[in-house]
């Protein structure tokens, strides 16, 4: 067997001429390697141009690639992130008229996670369990949160420190991929738990 792989390899194949790589040079050259892909250094220089121009461009490709799976992640956190508040208040009223539905036990599609500060303009208490309550959709979105009667509501859950402490919060906070998927994880988890209780 090996003598036969040796006896292949030994076999000297016709010297065999390539086309030049670079787009309109028609030059044909012995290639020293299958790398060898350019007639001499003029066109090795086009080439490395073209080569790295390529390459910007797929690292451009993967960096809009991975800006999109960031956006993903973000919605996948927060829509965990809302499951979980409702259910935690799944037993109390609205934040901030205190009314209370009929229908909330059947698709809970009437009732909103609320958030105090909106996700809008206060992006960095997205995932804030103070700053978000169940809230009925009717007061969530057509009364524009309510934000004086849910501050009322909010005071009596949560007390006036941790009130004044969310207001005055303004530490911008960064999630990476990687720690979106956490609290996606975390919250699908801790929703489990409480439907586990229930
Ligand atoms: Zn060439
Ligand atoms: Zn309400």
């Amino acid at each position: 067997m090996i003598r036969t792989a040796i006896a292949r390899t030994g076999v000297l194949k016709p010297a065999r001429t390539r086309k030049c790589a670079v787009k309109g040079c028609a030059t044909r050259f012995q290639p020293r390697s299958i790398t060898h892909k350019v007639c001499g250094p003029a066109c090795a220089e086009v080439h490395a141009a073209a080569e790295r121009k390529r390459l910007d461009a797929k690292q451009t490709r993967e960096r809009k690639q991975a800006l999109k799976t960031r956006a993903d992640y973000l919605k996948e956190a927060q829509v965990a992130f809302n499951a979980f508040i409702r259910a935690r208040d799944a037993a109390l009223p609205c934040i901030c008229c205190g009314r209370t539905s009929e229908k909330q036990y059947l698709t809970g599609s009437n009732w909103d996670c609320g958030h105090y500060r909106s996700t809008g303009s206060a992006p960095h208490l997205r995932f804030n369990e103070d700053n978000a309550h169940r809230q009925l959709t009717v007061c969530n979105r057509h009364g524009a949160g309510r934000a004086v009667d849910y501050r009322i509501g909010l005071i009596q859950r949560i007390g006036l420190a941790r009130v004044e402490a969310l207001e005055a919060d303004q530490a911008p906070r960064k999630w990476t991929p990687e720690q979106l998927i956490e609290i996606r994880d975390t919250y699908r988890a801790k929703l489990r738990e409480l439907k586990e209780k229930a």
